[in-house]
C-alpha cells in the first residue's frame, strides 16, 4: 500500500509518499519533498497567509512529480492520494487540498482528507510500531496540547495551551532579542552557551489541575527582563535563552506529568508517550521527556527533527493508516482552517473522514 500525502496548510510546501511496511508495522518514506517559505517570510517577522497561498501554488506540482520520481512510482502505482484539510491557513489548504482531489479524480484513485494535527500525532507510528492507546504532546508554532490517541480518527485531548503556543512563545521571545524568523532553532543555540539559573523565569500552570498550558507569562517575564537590561549583551542573550528555555521545559515537563495522570483516569495506560510539531525538535525538551518516560517506565517515541517539522510524509502516513481502515473522503470535503482533534472522531466513526 503506498499513500502520496501533499501539505501546506501552513508555510512549508511538501510532498511525499509513504508505503506500508509488511511484517514488523511502520511504514517506509520513499520520498519526503520539503520546501520552506521562510526566506519569503522572514522581513515580515511571520507567516503572511497571501504570500504562502501563492508560494505553494507556485512549487506544489513540481514538488508532486519530484516526490513520485524520487519514490521511483508513477501516479498508477500510488493507492490514494491524501492532502491536509486543516487547521491552518485557508488559502494554503485550498491549494493543496485542490491539487489532491484533481490528482485522485483524474486517476481514479480515493482522496483522504488529513486533520494535520492528527498526522503530527501519528507520524510516530510510521516509525515505531506503537500501539493504540499513547500520548501525544504537540508543539509547535500555532498548537500546544496533550492528546490521548485511542486510536486511528479517535483521539481526546486531555489539555491545550490557554495563551500562547510554544513555538509562538519561543519565536516572540526571539524576536524581542532581535534574533530571526522562526526564533527557536536560534534561541536553542543560544542557551547552549547560557546559564539557565541566572533569571528565574515563572513556570506557569506548574502543579494546576488538569493538563492545559499557559505562556504568556513567562514570555511577559522575559521581555521585562530585557527591558531592565537596556541593552543586553552577548552573554546576557545567551543567559536569557538559557533561563527561559529551562523554564519552558519545566513546563512541559509538568504537564505532559499532569497528562499522563489523566490518561490514565480516561485511557487506561498508555504504551508510551510521543512528540510532534517543530518545537518537538528541541534538544533540551528532547532530553528532559527522555527522563522523565525513564522515570516512568514509558517508551518515549520522538520522531527525528524533520518528521517533527511539517513535512509530506506525515500526511502520507495519516493517509495510509485512515486507507487502510476505510476512511476515505468526499471530493467535496471543504478546508477547515479550525479544525480540532475531538471533532474528528464522531464523523470517522461513520466511515468517512
Ligand atoms: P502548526 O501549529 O499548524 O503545526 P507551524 O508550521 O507553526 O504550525 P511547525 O512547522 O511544526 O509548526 O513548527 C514551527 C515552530 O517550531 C516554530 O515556532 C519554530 O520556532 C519552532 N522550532 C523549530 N525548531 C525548534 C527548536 N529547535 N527549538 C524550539 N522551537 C523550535
Ligand atoms: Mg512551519
Ligand atoms: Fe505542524
Amino acid at each position: 500500500m503506498r499513500v502520496l500525502g501533499i501539505e501546506t496548510t501552513c508555510d512549508e510546501t511538501a510532498a511525499a509518499v509513504v508505503s506500508e511496511r509488511l511484517g514488523g508495522g511502520g511504514g517506509d518514506i520513499l520520498s519526503n519533498e520539503v520546501l520552506s517559505q521562510i526566506a519569503q517570510h522572514a522581513a515580515y517577522g511571520g507567516v503572511v497567509p497571501e504570500i504562502a497561498a501563492r508560494a505553494h501554488i507556485d512549487v506544489l506540482d513540481r514538488l508532486i512529480v519530484r516526490a513520485l520520481a524520487n519514490a521511483k512510482v508513477e501516479l498508477k502505482d500510488i493507492d490514494a492520494i491524501a492532502a491536509a484539510a486543516g487547521p491552518g491557513l485557508v488559502g494554503g489548504v485550498l491549494v493543496g487540498l485542490t491539487a489532491a482531489k484533481g490528482l485522485a479524480l483524474a486517476s481514479g484513485k480515493p482522496f483522504i482528507a488529513v486533520n494535520h494535527l492528527e498526522a503530527h500525532a501519528l507520524t510516530a507510528r510510521l516509525i515505531d510500531p506503537l500501539d493504540f492507546p499513547y500520548l501525544a504532546l504537540l508543539i509547535s508554532g500555532g498548537h500546544t496540547q496533550l492528546v490521548a490517541v485511542r486510536g486511528v480518527g479517535d483521539y481526546h485531548r486531555l489539555g491545550s495551551t490557554v495563551d500562547d503556543a510554544a513555538g509562538e512563545a519561543f519565536d516572540k521571545v526571539a524576536k524581542m532579542m532581535g534574533l530571526p524568523y522562526p526564533g527557536g532553532p536560534h534561541i536553542e543555540t543560544l542557551a547552549q552557551d547560557g546559564d539557565p539559573h541566572r533569571f528565574e523565569f515563572p513556570r506557569p500552570m506548574l502543579g494546576r489541575e488538569g493538563a492545559d498550558f499557559s505562556l504568556s507569562g513567562l514570555k511577559t517575564a522575559v521581555r521585562q527582563e530585557i527591558i531592565r537590561l537596556g541593552e543586553p549583551t552577548e552573554q546576557d542573550k545567551k543567559d536569557l535563552a538559557a533561563s527561559f528555555q529551562a523554564a519552558i521545559v519545566d513546563v512541559i515537563v509538568d504537564r505532559v506529568r499532569a497528562g499522563v495522570r489523566l490518561f490514565s483516569e480516561t485511557a487506561g495506560r498508555p504504551s508510551g508517550l510521543v512528540i510532534g510539531g517543530g518545537v518537538g525538535a528541541n534538544g533540551a525538551i528532547r532530553r528532559a521527556l527522555t527522563r522523565l518516560c525513564a522515570e516512568r517506565g514509558l517508551r518515549f517515541v520522538s520522531p527525528p527533527a524533520n518528521l517533527c517539522a511539517d513535512n509530506g510524509a506525515m500526511i502520507a502516513w495519516a493517509g495510509l493508516e485512515r486507507l487502510k481502515r476505510g476512511f476515505t473522503s468526499d471530493l467535496g470535503f471543504a478546508p477547515r482552517p479550525r479544525w480540532p482533534l475531538d471533532a474528528i472522531a464522531s464523523e470517522t466513526h461513520h466511515g468517512k473522514a
